[in-house]
């Protein structure tokens, strides 16, 4: 379901509110086990270490946590205003009460309870891994052994490496199983963390993502050939040789954000932001929307990603009049007439022809994981295109579906590797087959 939305899912979460209204008088308000369990005299030894071991810091220190943890209480336990089982107590929490912890010192945790902050002994917290389900996209958050069955110790079938991201095929008892390199096989799921959105042909921006519209409308095309995106003003190039009539968006806000620099504009293009000259923005595209009298054959003998202006040609009835190989305009143009006859609308297009420069930054910033190598990509030639990720172009969406049986028909496919049971699923994009 994951791909049925552009929407991040949100994952269950256990309630504390629901816990709160329980009578507290049910509770054992031990510290911090419960009654049953430790003889009401006895101290704990846990606890007394943590306690001798905050007396002999004294600082009075906390270590933030790198990461938000999310934990449990595995019994009913006291929440104390500072990490020492002699302080005082604030409250007490139910056990199985999920809490996220916001730093942490000598075996205590810092976290929020009932609308009050403190802390609880980590002998009486776990962690609590957040469940990732059949269908969902995971990614490694180690380099770990993919295993021939459910266990750990049935044949190592490969290795797969950390910040790999994988469809979840099904779960069984603490492991994924997965397809990695042809091979299905299982991993052990506390090591996947949930991908909570198929990241695409765009970008993170501060672990955001984002588009080329991204809510924009102050919309430029580059005038000249070449044209680059840079990370500052005169800074790094963050993309080079980007073709002439490329969309670019402005985007205001953040360029007054960074501060507004005379000559420069700070705009969302080719899936990335950054700064670009005014000198090379025009307000409309000059680039042909005629079919050529090249073959896609001449095209393909190009090198990826290459393509010469003369060979690429807008797509007239796209608003960002988008860059395609000309041989393969006049069946999208077919493609787009019997969409069009079919929804009363024309074929949203999100990307289509992708420089070398810019297939190299993507494979530098996303990986191999979500990025296409580097001059394989039929982008580079110009004869792909990818819809946005919105449900109606998912595979349960019923312009997908419509796309799916109908493109053939102009020789537009959705190949079969990119189908919904394929670790490399992906709904929007098609590729052009004509000659
Ligand atoms: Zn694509």
């Amino acid at each position: 379901m994951i791909w049925s939305s552009s929407r991040p899912q949100l994952g269950f979460k256990r309630v504390a509110v629901v816990l709160l209204v329980a009578p507290i008088v049910a509770l054992a308000p031990l510290d911090p086990v419960q009654a049953q369990q430790i003889p009401s005299s006895s101290v704990n030894a846990a606890e007394l270490i943590s306690s001798l071991k905050e007396t002999t810091l004294q600082s009075g220190l906390t270590v933030a946590a790198t990461t938000v943890r999310t934990v449990e209480t595995t019994t009913n336990l006291n929440l104390r205003s500072s990490p020492s089982s002699s302080s005082k107590k604030l409250a007490v929490m139910p056990k199985g009460t999920e809490l996220s912890v916001s730093a942490t010192h000598a075996g205590w945790s810092q976290v929020r309870y009932g609308g009050k902050t403190g802390w609880a002994s980590n002998d009486y917290l776990r962690t609590v891994a957040k469940a990732i389900r059949a269908g969902e996209l995971g990614k490694t958050t180690a380099e770990l052994k993919l295993r021939q069955n459910a266990n750990t110790v049935s044949k190592v079938l490969t290795t797969v490496p950390k910040a790999g991201i994988f469809t979840v095929k099904r779960i069984s008892g603490g492991f994924a199983q997965i397809i990695r390199r042809g091979k299905t096989g299982w991993v052990q799921s506390k090591y996947l963390s949930t991908v909570a959105q198929k990241p695409g042909r765009e970008i993170y921006i501060d672990q955001k993502y984002t588009s080329n519209r991204a809510g924009l409308t102050d919309i430029y095309w580059t005038r000249v050939s070449g044209g680059d995106l840079r990370e500052s003003v005169n800074g790094k190039i963050l993309i080079g040789d980007i073709p002439r009539n490329s969309v670019v968006y402005r985007d205001l806000k953040l360029e007054k954000t960074a501060g507004s620099v005379s000559g420069w504009i700070f705009v969302h293009t080719q899936g990335m932001t950054g700064w670009m000259k005014t000198s090379q923005m025009s307000r409309k595209s000059t680039a042909t929307t005629k079919p050529s009298k090249y073959t896609a054959k001449q095209v393909l003998a190009q090198t990826n990603g290459k393509v010469p202006e003369k060979m690429l040609a807008a797509i007239a009835w796209d608003p960002e009049k988008t860059l395609i190989a000309s041989p393969a305009l006049k069946d999208l143009n077919r493609l787009n007439a019997a969409f069009k006859k079919k929804f009363g609308k024309n074929i949203d297009i999100d990307l289509a022809y992708r420089t070398r420069a810019t297939q190299d930054a993507y494979w530098i910033k996303l990986g191999p994981y979500v990025a296409a190598r580097p001059g394989t990509s039929n982008h580079g030639w110009g004869t792909a295109i990818d819809m946005p990720e919105t449900y109606d172009y998912s595979f349960r969406g019923k312009y997908f579906k419509w796309l799916k049986a109908n493109s053939k028909n102009y020789n537009w496919v959705h190949r079969k590797i990119l189908e919904e049971e394929s670790p490399y699923a992906e709904a929007w994009h098609f590729d052009y087959v004509g000659r």
